[in-house]
């Protein structure tokens, strides 16, 4: 199934996107939500990122290729976790500003975990991946010159506009081995599988509930894989995942 939000006529719904057509729901994803029977064709509405989360959760470094790429090439212990807040959400379609403070601003192509419902300390395997709703695409958009230069990364990884997340959530997924791709102008820059992740998504909702409560329509961005690169204005960034679909924005000068 595939959950959007949307902008139709002036308001915002949520809906399930099947051939072309979104059925209306009344309420949000994560509760019980009933079709109101009304239907709209998909071209007619602006998608919007599906969630609003109350957080965003990174990892760092969680595929082998980019810890190569960005370091020694050892390969973390245990997940290291970043925020990014709220108001970095983008959608489908929105643009990607390149903030002026930076002269190195970087896609990362990435599989988002969405969160369904509260979980805290779900230590259990299947306990984690029952709190799932399903995935999206995301770009994990970062100041690189600026994460070089802070001790953290609030700034670099925080910015207003620097998680892009769509186009919608697919909740019939198996998200373990699926190919992911980043183009830039047509051009693929990143390609490699989710297989590939240091720490899969059930693993890394595992340890990130042992920390801090996970909210309905809370993001993991799982990582990117090697191949990141700057982007320079009317660049347009595709990231694709197998069986979910294609996330596109294109950057403009912050
Ligand atoms: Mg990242």
């Amino acid at each position: 199934m595939r959950l959007v939000r949307c902008r139709f006529g002036g308001r915002i719904s949520t809906g399930v996107l099947e051939g072309g057509v979104i059925r209306v729901l009344q309420g949000t994803f994560f509760e019980a939500p009933v079709p109101t029977g009304e239907e709209i064709p998909v071209d007619d509405v602006r998608l919007l990122a599906p969630v609003l989360p109350s957080k965003i959760i990174g990892v760092g470094l969680n595929y082998a290729s980019h810890a190569k790429e960005f370091g020694s090439g050892d390969l973390p212990q245990a997940p290291p976790l970043f925020l990014k807040p709220s108001t970095s959400v983008i959608g489908p379609g929105d643009p990607i500003p390149l903030h002026p403070a930076s002269e190195q601003v970087d896609f990362e192509g990435e599989l988002a975990v969405v969160i369904g419902r509260l979980a805290h300390r779900v230590g259990r395997p299947e306990e984690a991946a029952r709190s799932i709703l399903g995935y999206m695409c995301g770009n994990d958009v970062t100041l690189r010159d600026l994460q070089r230069r802070d001790d953290q990364w609030t700034r670099a990884k925080g910015f207003d506009g620097a998680a892009p997340l769509g186009p919608w959530i697919e909740t019939e997924i198996q998200a373990h081995d699926l190919q992911i791709e980043t183009r830039v102008n047509g051009e693929t820059r990143q390609s490699s599988r989710t297989s590939d992740m240091v720490f899969g998504p059930v693993a890394l909702v595992s340890y990130v509930a042992q920390f801090m409560t996970l909210l309905p329509g809370d993001v993991i961005l799982t990582g990117t894989p090697a191949g990141v690169g700057p982007l320079v204005p009317g660049d347009e960034v595709e990231v694709e995942i197998e069986g979910i679909g294609v996330l596109a924005n294109r950057a403009v000068a912050g």
